[in-house]
């Protein structure tokens, strides 16, 4: 590959895979009792079993399975039996020596998510998405909290056991943007089906990627590199973006790179070397001796296949997109957020405009569930807010903006869309006599702009309904201000 790579003229391409390890939300760990909690003092959801104690023995965590289970319907991957192995390596924060996971006999073997790219559907083909323990965690004292400086180091066990899924893609990723929205559908995926908290903040999704470049129409992969300790979708995007760039610099240069695990440094946006790359080899997995293969009952997971919901958000925003005329990037911002879709859909069903429902999710819903940090299952609203305010705009009481307005108490209040325009006399000024007291005012501030219109100049008209407008701090219908103007003139 370096003799075609050294000449400046060729373009590079990334081929990208992501590991994404998401916690399952069980109540206990994946092999002990303890319970599996973000956030307890240090060491107290620990027992022999997941500090590795001589005798101890592990006992499968059934919902971890059915959780894995779930996941592989979604994707369509082929699910088969539930066969652990040990993957030995010596590290302070698996107390053990090993940690339990699978190896040649995954539980979901492929599959494919799709995503949204450029405007259509792009699948990415999956692997395998496998069970395994999470790891303790070390904390580093010292003054930066990373291990170079560290004068000792702490370790909590809390986290060790907890059960995971790694959902491993296959090199299907091309762009980081396409990786960032390949993350954002796993992960509305495992929200929505309730298997993961997926908060990447706290840790409870993790994504590692291989990155590798290669000249575009290369069949051959190049020397893959992976990148750890990205914590947002976003540090994800600029690692990425980083790395494709050092390393086609490095073949653009004639260099070659080396098989390593680099380390992303939010701070310097770099990606630091840490360790050349362990292969499979070095880990000598071997069956765990003491878990039985859990070979699973046929009708349990179809069971369980027909209550997964069929539909990626990405599909669901090209369906809406495609049922309704609404613009594809609008929709994708309410597929991924939890409840919000089915709420739309809800309020159209029963009369709700469905272009103007749209745009109020999107942006007075969205923006208030920012700034209150809430979810949309947590806001105490009475069914028909949107078709209520549809009506409200159609029977001439409310204008958009007002209709904007109104929402945003409402959400802010819970009280229905008509008692808000009650007590606050948000209602339009649809007495014409009102109107036309105040269309004669501006029309007899603004002799100059009436000089233009009369001289042919129809753009200005727009002026005056603004005049009009601010002086009923918008609470004027437009279309009744344009027509009170144009019979005046
Ligand atoms: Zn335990």
């Amino acid at each position: 590959m370096s003799a075609v790579a050294s000449d400046p003229c060729v373009d590079y391409e990334a081929v990208i895979g992501l590991e994404v390890h998401a916690e399952l939300k069980t109540k206990t760990k994946m092999f002990c009792g303890c319970r599996n909690e973000f956030g307890a003092k240090p060491n107290t959801n620990v027992c022999p079993v997941c500090l590795g104690l001589p005798g101890a023995l592990p006992v499968t965590n059934r919902k971890a399975i059915e959780l894995a289970v779930r996941f592989g319907a979604a994707v369509d991957a082929k699910i088969g039996r539930a066969v652990f192995h040990r993957k030995n390596y010596f590290y302070p924060d698996m107390p053990k020596d090993f940690q339990i996971t699978q190896y040649d006999e995954p539980i979901n073997a492929g599959g494919k998510v799709e995503i949204l790219d450029a405007g259509a559907l792009h699948t990415i083909h999956l692997t395998r998405a496998h069970l395994e323990e999470d790891t303790g965690k070390s904390q580093h004292q010292g003054v930066s909290g990373r291990i170079h400086d560290a004068t000792s180091t702490l370790i909590d066990y809390n986290r060790a056991g907890v059960p995971l899924l790694e959902i491993v893609s296959e090199p299907d990723i091309r762009t980081p943007d396409q990786a960032k929205q390949y993350v954002n559908e796993l992960r509305a995926v495992l929200g929505f089906l309730d298997i993961s908290d997926v908060k990447m903040e706290e840790g409870s999704m993790r994504v590692d990627a291989n990155v590798s470049v290669r000249p575009v129409g290369a069949e051959a992969f190049g020397v893959k590199v992976e990148v750890k300790n990205m914590n947002s979708v976003r540090s994800l995007v600029r690692a990425l973006t980083y790395e494709i760039e050092r390393q086609t610099v490095v073949y653009r240069e004639g260099g070659r790179i080396v098989q390593e695990t680099r380390h992303w440094e939010e701070e310097d946006g770099r990606t630091h070397s840490m360790r050349s790359k362990e292969e499979a080899a070095d880990y000598r997995y071997f069956p765990e001796p003491d878990l039985v293969p859990i070979t699973l009952d046929q009708a349990w997971i179809e069971a369980i296949s027909a209550e997964v919901p069929g539909v990626f958000p990405s599909r669901r925003a090209v369906q809406l997109a495609e049922q309704y005329g609404f613009d594809l990037d609008r929709v994708a911002s309410v597929v991924y957020t939890p409840g919000l879709c089915d709420w739309v859909e809800a309020e159209i069903a029963i009369g709700a405009d469905p272009l103007r429902s749209l745009n109020w999710a999107s942006q007075e819903v969205m923006a208030h569930l920012n700034e209150t940090g809430g979810e949309v299952a947590g806001l105490a609203l009475s069914k028909g807010v949107f078709a209520d305010l549809s009506s409200l705009i159609d029977d001439g009481t409310l204008s958009k903006k007002l209709a904007r307005e109104v929402l945003t108490e409402v959400l802010v209040s819970g009280k229905s869309p008509r008692t808000v325009v009650s007590e606050k006399g948000l209602a339009q000024i649809s007495d014409e006599s009102e109107l036309e007291r105040i269309v004669a005012e501006v029309i007899g501030a603004n002799p100059e702009t009436i000089e233009k219109i009369r001289a042919g100049n129809k753009k200005v008209v727009g002026f005056l309904v603004g005049q009009v407008m601010k002086a009923t701090k918008g609470a004027a219908n437009p279309e009744a201000v344009h027509r009170l103007i144009d019979s005046r003139l």
